[in-house]
C-alpha cells in the first residue's frame, strides 16, 4: 500500500522527472571516435542506439571492425548512415592467434577499398594475454605495414604493454604511420611518446569513474591531439557505469574532461569532433 501512496504523490513524481532528465546532458555536437556498433550487444537495437546518439548531438561515429567479420557488419551499418557512421577493419590483439598472413591482409585491403577509414583496432594486450605476446607483436607489425601501404591511420589498443608499445611507436614514427592510442589508460610517459610520434590519444568513460585519479594524464594531451570515445558496449561513463554503453553518453566523458582541463563541454566537444574528422579524413574535415 505504501508503494501506491508514494507513486500517487505528484511531488514525488515531479522529483523523479527532474532526476531522470539530468541523466542526459544538453545536446552538444560531438564525435565518438571508437564504438563497437557491430557487437552482438547491439544486435537488437543498433538503429535505435544510432538515433539516440544523433539526438544527443553525435556528428561522427567511428564503428570499429575488430575482426574481418565485425568489419563487414560495420561496413553495412555505416552504409545505412553515410552522413554519420564510418567504419574500420583490423584484428584485435585478443584474436591475434587467428591471424592468417594471406586471408587477413586481403580482408583489410578489401575493406579499405570499400571505404574503411582506418586499420584496427589492433594492438597489444598483456593484461589478458589471450594470444602469446610474440604472436600479438607479429600481428600488430603486419597491420602497421598495411596502414603504411594503404595510407590509413592505426587504431591501437594497448594494455600493460608499455615497453613494446614504446618500441612500436618509434618504428611507426620513422615509417610515418599515424595512429591513435584508443581508450588510453597508460602512463603519462607513454602518452607523451605517442604525442612525440605524432599520434592522437583518446579517452573513454573510464575517466569519469570515481577511482580515476590520474588527472595529469588528462591534461598532458594538447587540444589538437585529443579524441574521445565510448568504446561501447563497454565502459559506460558515470552515471551509467555498469550498463551497456552507447555513443549518446559520450557527453558525460566530455563533461568530465572539460572540467579537468578547465574548459567547457561545448568547446571540447567541438575540438574533438573536428579532430576526429581530420584524423580519420571524414567528409566535412
Ligand atoms: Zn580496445
Ligand atoms: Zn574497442
Amino acid at each position: 500500500m505504501a508503494v501506491v501512496a508514494r507513486s500517487a504523490s505528484p511531488r514525488a513524481d515531479a522529483r523523479y522527472e527532474r532526476v531522470s532528465k539530468t541523466i542526459q546532458p544538453e545536446p552538444v555536437a560531438f564525435a565518438d571516435s571508437h564504438v563497437h556498433l557491430a557487437s552482438a550487444a547491439f544486435t537488437d537495437d543498433v538503429e535505435a542506439a544510432i538515433e539516440r546518439a544523433r539526438a544527443a548531438g553525435a556528428r561522427a561515429l567511428v564503428c570499429i571492425g575488430e575482426s574481418a567479420a565485425a568489419a563487414e557488419r560495420a561496413r553495412v551499418i555505416a552504409g545505412r548512415h553515410p552522413d554519420l557512421v564510418s567504419h574500420t577493419c583490423g584484428v584485435h590483439p585478443h584474436d591475434a592467434a587467428s591471424w592468417d598472413e594471406v586471408r587477413d591482409p586481403e580482408a583489410i585491403r578489401l575493406a579499405v577499398s570499400l571505404g574503411a577509414v582506418a586499420v584496427g583496432e589492433c594492438g597489444l594486450d598483456y593484461h589478458y594475454d589471450h594470444a602469446p605476446r610474440v604472436v600479438q607483436r607479429r600481428t600488430l607489425d603486419a597491420q602497421l605495414d598495411l596502414a603504411a601501404e594503404l595510407d590509413r591511420p592505426i587504431v591501437l589498443h594497448t594494455r600493460e604493454a608499455e615497453d613494446d608499445t614504446l618500441d612500436m611507436l618509434r618504428q611507426a614514427a620513422s615509417a610515418g604511420i599515424r595512429g591513435v592510442l584508443h581508450c588510453f589508460t597508460g602512463s603519462v610517459a607513454l602518452a607523451e611518446a605517442g604525442l612525440a610520434a605524432g599520434w592522437h590519444v583518446s579517452f573513454s568513460g573510464i575517466v569519469t569513474f570515481r577511482n580515476w585519479t590520474d588527472l595529469a594524464l588528462l591534461t598532458c594531451v594538447p587540444d589538437e591531439r585529443l579524441l574521445v570515445e565510448s568504446d561501447a558496449p563497454y565502459l559506460a561513463p558515470v552515471p551509467h557505469r555498469g550498463k551497456r554503453n552507447e555513443s549518446s553518453w559520450v557527453p558525460f566523458t566530455l563533461q568530465r574532461l572539460a572540467e579537468v582541463r578547465g574548459t567547457t563541454t561545448d568547446a571540447l566537444a567541438d575540438i574533438t569532433l573536428r579532430n576526429t574528422q581530420r584524423f580519420f579524413r571524414l567528409p566535412g574535415a
